[in-house]
């Protein structure tokens, strides 16, 4: 009865909400995203393994046992520190992983405005580095793994949490998601992630205009491609050079579109963002949704990077070297091409079409490194329906939309050992990119606070 009664308020508590969520936050999230903003944890001065044992200390302060909390440092690597903590539940269900990064991307106080390892509120912004890209999640976080714990809420899964090294850094030997699958994947085994990677949009005017939930990312492939060459005087030049074979090559891989095609949750995105987007765009999204597409409309979208990343694989040039001297033929031209491949697309079949389009067989392609493969996660009603009824609870009338990722985190190694990850963060970014891996990193506080919100509640809805 007693129980009833608990999860009734619970339930009023989850689904009705606060419509207007207020700029306070709970003293002990505010006290954690400090601390973990203000521990340095760029490659080039910091050191993750100081954060990781700051949060391990919160987490023991806050009644978790220290036998389910480790800091797990990679050999070579004592400033690569990862921390992963386990909230124990019943075992009813498979346990939910809770992801975020604790590195950050470096940050040159002398460019900066304000010191960016310092957590300054100003405004209604938060500024500092990691103040959005990651710690604002990774301090969420940690702070719902304390007050589950301390209002002993029953949980019918494990909650774990994992922060990590690296993630900023690609590739990197200290990566901490690949060092924790490779060395200590039974501490991570889960049904299925929540990390970054989404979050909502706003507009200029700090409207929300969309809830974002990440659901697949595409696949980051690079190929090295070189031409050589007799070489020879330049006096003496023939039409057999290796700067113009390659040259030539990359020419038509600028006229080359890759196949355009939809998966579920880019389909699901431009139905929804038609709603959104006005006049000539929403219009275009509606025609490339037709079978076939339209052709003027998909040539039309296809101009932004932006909507162009979302409908087709991708590759570009990105580096050129090629000579050895002014008067002397090259004997050797480089290139290196990225490539952003669909998921579900054969990372082989790449490689065949891009050797077709150059159509050239001097041009040697080699792939640097082997892709990490990454299905996109199914949309389920058991994560979509809480993350909708939270989402409309907090901001009403603000659309949620799966998106598919361009860019990659550490949400692709966890897709590829089988475990489906979705980027929910519940924070909303201003429209300019708040300063994310650039200068004055910042994030409304309204934005963090509410994002925390968000995030406790679907963790309570998920694992109960
Ligand atoms: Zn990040």
């Amino acid at each position: 009865m007693i129980r009833t009664i608990a999860m009734l308020a619970a339930a009023a508590f989850l689904f009705t909400g606060t419509a207007v969520a207020q700029d306070t936050a709970p003293p002990l999230l505010r006290a954690i995203y400090q601390e973990l903003v203000e521990i340095d944890t760029s490659d080039a001065s910091g050191d993750t393994t100081r954060a990781a044992e700051a949060m391990a200390a919160r987490l023991r302060a806050g009644g978790i046992p220290a036998a389910d909390i480790q800091v797990l440092v990679p050999p070579g690597g004592p400033k690569k520190g990862n921390l992963v903590a386990r909230l124990r539940g019943s075992g009813e269900k498979k346990p939910l992983l809770l992801l975020a990064h604790i590195d950050v991307v470096n940050a040159k106080r002398e460019d900066w405005q304000r010191d960016p390892f310092k957590l300054i509120e100003e405004d209604g912004y938060f500024y500092a580095r990691g103040a959005a890209d990651d710690k604002a999640m990774a301090a969420a976080l940690v702070t719902i793994m304390i007050e589950l714990k301390q209002q002993n809420v029953r949980l019918n899964r494990d909650l774990i949490l994992a922060l990590t090294a690296d993630e900023e850094i690609i590739p990197s030997p200290f990566s901490g998601i690949d060092y924790l699958i490779r060395n200590h994947r039974n501490l991570i085994e889960a049904e299925f992630a929540l990390n970054e990677g989404g979050g909502g949009q706003l507009d200029k005017a700090g409207k929300p205009l969309y809830h974002g939930i990440q659901a697949g990312e595409k696949v980051f492939q690079t190929y090295r491609l070189e031409v050589t060459n007799a070489g020879g005087h330049s006096a003496r030049p023939s039409k057999d050079n290796a700067i113009y074979h390659l040259a030539a090559g990359l020419a038509r891989l600028a006229q080359y579109d890759f196949p355009f095609k939809l998966l579920p949750v880019t389909r699901a995105y431009f139905e929804r963002a038609a709603n959104f987007e006005s006049g000539q765009t929403s219009a275009d999204m509606q025609a490339i949704l037709q079978n076939p597409p339209d052709a003027a409309a998909l040539a039309r979208l296809s101009d932004s990077p932006r909507f162009n990343a979302l409908m087709r694989t991708t590759c570009v040039a990105t580096m050129l070297d090629a000579g050895h001297a002014t008067n002397a033929l090259p004997q050797r031209a480089r290139a290196v091409v990225n490539c952003r491949v669909l998921p579900g697309e054969a990372v082989d079949e790449v490689q065949k079409t891009l050797a077709r389009v150059f159509a050239n067989d001097r041009i040697s392609i080699t792939p640097d490194g082997a892709a990490v493969l990454s299905p996109p996660p199914p949309l389920t009603q058991e994560i979509m329906g809480p993350v909708n009824e939270i989402s409309a609870s907090l901001w009403p009338g603000v659309p949620v939309i799966p998106t598919l990722s361009a860019g990659a985190t550490d949400g692709r190694f966890l897709a590829n050992i089988g475990i489906p990850t979705y980027g929910i963060t519940g924070q909303f970014r201003d429209a300019d990119g708040g300063g994310v891996h650039g200068l004055n990193e910042r994030i409304r506080v309204k934005s963090f606070y509410d994002g925390h919100r968000f995030l406790d509640r679907l963790v309570r809805a998920l694992a109960r």
